[in-house]
């Protein structure tokens, strides 16, 4: 069967990663996190000391250390891994700390223009699914299937609230709701590759779907385009 891209950009925590691995392992698709990466990134920025005491990014030394930085995944049982320089940093790169550094780092241009290759370079062969922001925008905006989710952001801060409890994360409601509004607005607000829904991508608002009905949704949008191919 041909095989396609399949782009998935939305909000923070609005459960793309869950749908987006879910469709990746059953039609047998590698999946990519995208936003593990620039996390992975703001992880070694902020052990290297990267940042200003007014949270803005020292970016002279970073871009200087930009060729340092490996960022691959792994599968461990099945599942996909992030590793930072070969160490395993899958849970380092989900804290709140991370999570409050990363839009900043997302918006630099040289760091953006460094991740964008890395990823059309891991989707030629086509046969992936892909998640961020700007994967049915940029990265692959000839993607055959590009999909943009949306929901509220308290469903969405109350979502990310009980999987860090699941993991055993330290996690506070309010905390979690505002990082994710700030990076709502920095992703929608940078100069480049703004997170926005591409013409084409098809929208789905996921705030009253349970996981079951998110994952058959996509599934079924999956079958509808292969049809056709
Ligand atoms: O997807 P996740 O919430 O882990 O992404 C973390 C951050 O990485 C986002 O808030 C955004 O700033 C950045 N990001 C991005 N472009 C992507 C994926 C993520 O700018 N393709």
């Amino acid at each position: 069967m041909k095989k396609i891209t399949i782009a998935i950009d939305g909000y923070s925590s609005c459960g793309k990663s869950t749908m987006a691995k879910d469709l990746a392992r059953e039609i047998g698709y590698i999946y990519i996190d995208t936003g593990a990466m620039y996390r992975a990134v703001t992880l070694y920025a902020l052990r290297q000391g990267y940042f200003n005491s007014d949270g803005t990014v020292k970016t002279d030394e970073l871009e200087h250390n930009m060729e340092k930085i490996h960022i691959s995944f792994k599968l461990v049982s099945g599942i996909p891994k992030t590793y930072l320089n070969n160490e395993l940093v899958e849970y380092d790169i989900r804290t709140l700390e991370v999570s409050s550094h990363v839009s900043p780092i997302a918006a630099i241009p040289f760091v953006r223009k460094a991740l964008v290759a890395q990823q059309q370079a891991m989707g030629k062969d086509k046969g992936i699914v892909m998640d961020g922001r700007d994967i049915g925008t940029t990265v692959f905006p000839e993607a055959e299937l590009k999909i943009f989710v949306t929901a509220k952001s308290s469903i969405r801060a109350q979502r990310r609230f009980e999987e860090l409890k699941e993991k055993g994360m330290p996690a506070d409601f309010d905390a979690i709701k505002k990082n994710v509004e700030e990076r709502d607005y920095i992703d929608t607000h940078r100069e480049v590759s703004p997170l926005r829904k591409a013409d084409d991508a098809i929208e789905l608002d996921n705030s009253m779907m349970t996981i079951s009905e998110q994952k058959q949704w996509l599934m079924d949008k999956y079958h509808n385009i292969i049809k056709t191919k």
